[in-house]
């Protein structure tokens, strides 16, 4: 068994991973049910963790709404190699005689919770997983930060019936976040709850971030349907200019309304293929996960170029271009009434 830790361990390192580790169902005990390793293998004793950075240099361009599509290449590939290295991991072990899933990186969510795949609760929580492995720890954001990349990487993990010793998680208290909440700044659906933390157990250890209002948010901003920050200053990526409450209440019904518009927009270069869209969807966003770098001065530079490059236009053609907020107004208000509803205006929402 000793043989198989530290094959299992060094196995995607080897493949491409930065950081590799083991949680088992001992240190993942007295966790959210999104820890429960039997919900997609019954009998599983343990599962390998592991992260894979991406490459960095698009980052800046695509937050100063410059280049859109180089970073969302890199984005999609970082996925697919962390989805890739699971299926081959999960493989090996399989022919050595442990029955092992591989997880996906993103875009697999389960059906029986209260609102089915809208939850968009993945089968196994890969942030959890990292946390009781030690492979990252929690910044203020909740997204999960390793030391040199930050937030900048891609989470991917094989769950196994073989009883593999675990890693120990890191101390949140040492590692880079400072609390200098760029990450909320940086987000124009205000996910984060600036007062409330939110506290998980596992195995006995406890780990906290912001907690999070309606999750929603989330999906109505990164899914492209809206992106104009609250300032009126900056936008994400997308071109949509719908309302983003301050309350949580509308969100789900704001979502379904804007999704009827957003798939009459023409399609433009890039996207890619979701598990829950009729239609492309396009990388508008993941602010918060890409401006948390452990440099604050750095941190601080990514911020600026996003909250200073502008705000995002379509295109007639389908290309997007980030043009100052006053320009940005009078195109829309130069188009004809039903273009700029694919962009703006009232949604009709069953409240
Ligand atoms: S952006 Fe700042 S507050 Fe947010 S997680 Fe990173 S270091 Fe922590
Ligand atoms: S991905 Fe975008 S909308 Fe979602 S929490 Fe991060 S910054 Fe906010």
């Amino acid at each position: 068994m000793k043989d198989l830790n530290a094959m299992i361990l060094e196995y995607p390192l080897l493949e491409g991973a930065i950081k590799s580790g083991v949680a088992t169902v001992e240190t993942l005990a007295g966790g959210p049910p999104s820890v429960d390793l039997s919900y997609v293998l019954p009998g599983a004793k343990s599962a390998v963790v592991f992260s894979v950075a991406m490459d960095q240099d698009s980052i800046p361009d695509y937050l100063g709404k410059k280049d859109r599509l180089s970073y969302e290449r890199e984005y999609n590939m970082v996925n697919s190699i962390s989805s890739g290295i699971a299926v081959k991991l999960a493989g090996t072990l399989f022919q050595r005689g442990f029955p092992a899933v591989p997880l996906a990186a993103n875009d697999v969510y389960r059906d029986d919770t209260p609102r089915g795949r809208f939850d968009m609760a993945p089968p196994v929580s890969l942030r959890y997983l990292a946390l009781a492995s030690g492979v990252a720890s929690f910044g203020w954001s909740g997204n999960v930060i390793g030391e040199k990349h930050g937030a900048c990487i891609i989470l991917g993990a094989v769950v196994t019936s073989a009883e593999l010793t675990p890693t120990a998680p890191q101390n949140q208290e040492d590692n880079y976040c400072d609390g200098c909440r760029l990450c909320a700044a940086a987000c124009a659906s205000g996910l984060m709850d600036k007062k409330i933390m939110t506290e998980i157990h596992l195995g006995g250890n406890t780990f906290s971030y912001a907690a999070r209002r309606d999750y929603t948010r989330c999906q109505y901003v990164c899914g492209g349907y809206t992106g104009l920050h609250r300032s009126g200053k900056w936008s994400t990526w997308s071109p949509g200019r719908f309302p983003v409450p301050e309350e949580d209440a509308p969100y789900l019904n704001l979502l379904i309304a804007s999704s009827v518009s957003y798939g009459q927009r023409p399609e433009g270069p890039g996207g890619r293929y979701h598990s829950m869209m009729n239609f492309k969807l396009y990388t508008t966003c993941g602010n918060c996960q890409i401006v948390c770098v452990p440099d604050k001065e750095e941190r601080k530079r990514r911020y600026k170029l996003l909250a200073k490059g502008g705000v995002v236009v379509q295109n007639e053609d389908g290309t997007l271009e980030a043009v100052s907020p006053e320009e940005a107004e009078k195109r829309l208000a130069a188009m004809e009434p039903e273009r700029r509803a694919l962009y703006a205006g009232d949604l009709k929402t069953s409240d």
